[in-house]
């Protein structure tokens, strides 16, 4: 009986025990289950990162993180340093050119910053992700991916492209500097021996194959000295232009033009200096046609700050019009040591358009008017729109020292165009390297 019972029991504990183990198990069968559904769920939801494709409207900060490394990725893959080096480099070693190469290089840095890696960390993803499961998955699955494996490697690529950039950087800084070359179709002309072999090792360094001759006769700066005197020609310096836009300046690069002519040693001298030019090493005329108003509120302020000399040529019949001068500011600026005054005729016609008479006319009623409102004599003529004819000139000759044309040059002091002196247009478009070439 005791036996019955016993084995009765222990029937009774074997089943439940293998019953309760069925149950367990069955149990942790739907518990696993239950894991790898969220883990399916959870591929599909990055489904677009395990394919490194970029997720459009990326809708958690999850998968703003891994479409930050796809992104990162597509960047080291576009990662060429000899294209960039010869789309770059070849042609572009002109000054101006320099300068622009910088900005790209400058815009590459920022691209492949070093430091955007750094933020791609499995550490980030516990603390964007939200359950516990999905965190292990997430991690996993952002382990998956290539760029993530190597990243060390990525890094280094990264790094490696960097370098050389800043190296070319520091290499492009010295030949901007360097003022001693220009480029002209192709060649590079250099000045002296010494800039022919920094150009040179340059090319090889970075496997160019550049044109670079000595030549020291067709230099900017020799041929300077050749063709004399630079007169520039401006006509409005203002921001908010009327008319035609190319012949107002803005008034910050005016200053800026100014500013190098005072950094670079130029002498700014009267036009009715011009014969005494040679006595500086770098003379220059600096003239404005028409007497805009502009001139005086905008220009004239900037020449007082730099103490720089200049000309204003004025349409004696226009003076107090609207855009114009009125006759204070033109005895204002007439009596600064600062200013020379002279003539743009009487009412701005063509000269060489008019009858002999009508020309005469012109030139002498404004030299007139001008000297009676500023005191002074007026002795240089400058031909509105550039036009003149001998006559023009035959009349000019007797009533003025010196009359300026519109026709592009410099002048040389022991051989000028006395009544028709050639002139270089500064334009609004002129930008600040243009400007230095002009002259
Ligand atoms: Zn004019």
């Amino acid at each position: 009986m005791k036996n019955k019972i016993l084995l009765l029991s222990a029937i009774i504990v074997s089943l439940s025990l293998i019953s309760g183990c069925f149950i367990y198990k069955n149990y942790q069968n739907k518990q696993k289950k239950k894991e790898e559904k969220i883990i399916a769920n959870t591929k599909r939801e990055f489904n677009f990162y395990i394919k490194n494709e970029i997720k459009e409207k990326p809708t958690n900060e999850v998968e703003y993180f891994f479409n930050e490394i796809i992104k990162e990725n597509q960047k080291n893959q576009e990662i060429n340093w000899e294209n960039f080096e010869q789309n770059n480099l070849q042609k572009n070693l002109n000054n101006p050119q320099i300068e622009e190469i910088l900005n790209i290089i400058t815009a590459e840095q920022e691209k492949y910053n070093i430091e955007l890696l750094d933020t791609l960390t499995e550490k980030k993803l516990p603390k964007i992700s939200n359950t516990q499961i999905d965190q292990k998955t997430i991690i996993a699955i952002y382990k998956s991916h290539d760029f993530i494996k190597n990243l060390k490697q990525e890094k280094t690529k990264r790094e490696e492209y960097l370098n050389k950039l800043n190296t070319l950087k520091e290499d492009l800084t010295t030949l901007k500097n360097n003022k001693n070359y220009y480029a002209k179709e192709d060649v590079y002309w250099c000045e002296d021996q010494e800039t022919v072999e920094q150009l040179q090792n340059f090319s090889t360094k970075y496997n160019l194959a550049l044109n670079v001759q000595l030549k020291k006769a067709e230099t900017p700066k020799e041929a300077k000295k050749e063709n004399g005197v630079p007169i520039l020609c401006y006509h409005g310096v203002l921001d908010d232009y009327w008319g035609d836009a190319s012949l107002f300046v803005k008034v910050a690069e005016f200053e800026k033009q100014m500013q190098y002519l005072v950094e670079n040693d130029y002498t700014p001298i009267f036009t009715s200096d011009i014969k005494k030019a040679n006595k500086y090493q770098k003379p220059i005329i600096i003239t404005f046609d028409d007497g805009y108003k502009d001139v005086y509120t905008n220009a004239y302020p900037i020449l007082k700050k730099y103490n720089i000399k200049a000309n204003i040529y004025i349409i004696s019949g226009w003076i107090n019009g609207d855009v114009y001068m009125n006759t204070s500011e033109l005895q204002e600026m007439a009596s600064s040591p600062l200013i020379e005054v002279g003539s743009h005729t009487v009412t701005h016609k063509a000269l060489a358009t008019l009858t002999e008479d009508q020309i005469e006319e012109e030139v002498k009623t404004s030299q007139q008017q001008l000297q009676e409102i500023t005191g002074k004599p007026i002795d240089i003529i400058a031909y509105p729109t550039g036009s003149f004819d001998n006559r023009v000139i035959a009349i000019t000759k007797k009533y003025y020292q010196y009359a300026l044309s519109t026709i592009k040059g410099r002048e040389n002091p022991a051989n000028l165009n006395q009544y028709s002196l050639r002139r270089i247009y500064v334009y609004r478009q002129t930008s600040l390297e243009a400007f230095k070439n002009l002259f």
